[in-house]
């Protein structure tokens, strides 16, 4: 039986995958358009995503379900689609990885609104919508499930629960966390630190802490969010920053960080404590490739 994903991680570090949602566009999604819907409607533009991801050297990819739970699929007139999104995301990730395996992690991301009494929402529902998606993710042979980009620990609670009653492997909790207007420190936009972060998520029976996402989250204030993880638990950390911060180009959004400079954070990441290390919006299969170039000539100098 293959290992689970954080015990694998603990005896070497794993090199997770690049954005998919930057990458969706890039190969024609319109803004405000259901990316997720392309795992039926589109299935090889997504596998040509991920293998270009397995190509450059990732052993673990996300499943394209950050917006497949009921309630995303909902504002694009899906709602009954859950089930089929999800599969089709495990089949199409598996299928990237051929005969070379990895880790497919089933990815939710937030539903997309606040709980009451500040919104619309019922904890029922975003409760109901996680467990589904879990459940579809889990059934399908996800090895791992990352509940992500989580601002507030109500809502990744949902998330985590969801994903142990679905019985996943492994499973991940990772937090966007945003530098403050003083530059001083970090936190979730709901206010949440990396310490309070990493001890909730270890009492809600989570096997690895991560972050990805955020404003502001340059490659070295992720290095200081592994260091202040590092301090508090002894779970694997994964890391999956931006590409730089987005800049408005022609009406477009653009992350402009180098894989070149990108890659020259991959070793300090390692040292403070980093075990799983990928990419988030903007990176690329390139920035992917220039991590894999670091983390081998790491593990050469290592042995
Ligand atoms: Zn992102």
């Amino acid at each position: 039986m293959k290992k689970h994903l954080h015990d694998a991680a603990r005896e070497r570090p794993l090199l997770a995958d690049g954005a998919m949602g930057t990458q969706l566009m890039a190969a024609g999604l319109e803004q405000g358009n259901c990316g997720e819907m392309w795992n039926i409607e589109h299935p090889d533009r997504v596998l040509a995503i991920q293998r270009r991801y397995v190509e450059a050297g990732s052993e673990c990819l996300l499943t394209n379900t950050f917006g497949a739970s009921r309630i995303m699929l909902r504002r694009h007139a899906h709602a009954d689609d859950v089930a089929a999104v999800n599969a089709a995301a495990v089949r199409i990730a598996r299928e990237a990885f051929g005969a070379v395996g990895g880790y497919v992690i089933g990815d939710i991301g937030p539903f997309g609104g606040l709980m009451e009494p500040y919104g619309d929402f019922s904890e029922e529902q975003v409760r109901e919508a996680f467990r589904e998606q879990a459940q579809a993710l889990v059934a399908a042979g996800a090895d791992a499930i990352i509940v992500e980009t989580q601002t507030s620990l109500e809502e990744l609670g949902l998330g985590l629960r969801a994903a142990r009653d679905a019985g996943a492997a492994s499973i991940i909790g990772s937090m966007a966390y945003d530098v403050t207007l003083d530059g001083s420190t970090f936190r979730t936009m709901m206010g949440v630190d990396p310490e309070k972060a990493a001890e909730f998520m270890e009492e809600q029976g989570a096997h690895i802490v991560a972050l990805n996402c955020g404003t502001g989250m340059t490659m070295e204030r992720a290095r200081d969010a592994v260091d202040r993880y590092r301090k508090v638990t002894k779970m694997p950390i994964m890391v999956q920053p931006n590409a730089g911060q987005p800049k408005l180009v022609a009406m477009k959004v653009v992350y402009d960080e180098t894989p070149e400079q990108m890659a020259a954070s991959v070793v300090p990441l390692l040292e403070a404590g980093a075990n799983i290390i990928g990419g988030c919006c903007g990176s690329t299969p390139a920035h992917i490739r220039a991590f894999r170039r670091a983390m081998d000539m790491h593990l050469a100098a290592r042995r």
